[in-house]
């Protein structure tokens, strides 16, 4: 049996020292996982269960971004508060589910850096409204995410610097041990929700600093240890 139309194709992410590419299932978002930006955004911090949205896996949300390249993005429809997010991605290599804290770190596959680009008006007024966050999280362009460093060269990633730079200048800078909930508790919450599978991606959450840009801006995001990534806003 054919199909009416060709199907999309899956999203690859590229993979340090392979030629082989990382294959993406599904886009899951940590919301509000350092107390920083917890308290920034006007909660408070205190270690409730953590919380999840996702984005679509589709190659319009998705933007793969290579090592030592800055890839443009549009400024998107309908927002005049265009957010970024710098975030550390964790790469599901094994599923499973109920999966116990001690035992989260083998399900990993690798680390990525990753933006999660929000219409900040938009999810405020769907939040205040008791409504669902995609059209403020889930649009098209909203993932950039850069070179997988696997988990079997990287080792396990617990902390280490994360920043985000606007033209150079810095706006967000904190560090991985600073999560509320770590990796491996994220993992452990999120099997316990749905059945995780190989390909999943999980954006941990950002720190504090979260802010506006305008096209023209290029913004970087490094983390300890994985290929930093250069973004512009076209
Ligand atoms: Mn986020």
């Amino acid at each position: 049996m054919s199909f009416v139309f060709t199907p999309p194709a899956v999203v690859g992410l590229a993979i340090a020292g392979s030629s082989e590419l990382f294959p993406v299932r599904r886009v899951y978002c940590v919301g509000r996982n350092y107390a920083a930006h917890a308290r920034e955004m006007g909660f408070d911090p205190d270690r409730e269960p953590p919380f999840f949205f996702c984005k679509p896996n589709d190659d319009a949300s998705i933007v793969p971004v290579p090592a030592g390249k800055t890839v443009g993005i549009p400024y998107p429809g309908q927002t005049a508060n265009y957010h970024y997010e710098a975030e550390l991605v964790v790469l599901i290599g094994e599923g499973g589910r109920d999966i116990a804290v001690e035992d989260a770190a083998k399900h990993i596959y690798g680390y990525a850096a990753g933006l999660d680009m929000t219409r900040r008006d938009l999810q405020m007024k769907m939040r205040e409204q008791g409504r669902p966050w995609e059209i403020g999280k889930a649009f098209d362009f909203s993932a950039p995410v850069g070179v997988v460093r696997p988990r079997a060269e990287a080792g396990e990633i617990t902390g280490g610097a994360i920043t985000l730079e606007v033209n150079g200048e810095t706006r967000q800078k904190s560090d991985i041990r600073n999560l509320i909930w770590s990796v491996n508790e994220v993992i452990a919450n999120l099997s316990t929700l749905f059945m995780l599978q190989p390909g999943d991606l999980i954006f941990t959450g950002t720190p504090e600093g979260v802010g506006a840009v305008q096209s023209g801006q290029t913004m970087k995001v490094a983390i300890d240890g994985l290929e930093p990534i250069s973004v512009r806003i076209d």
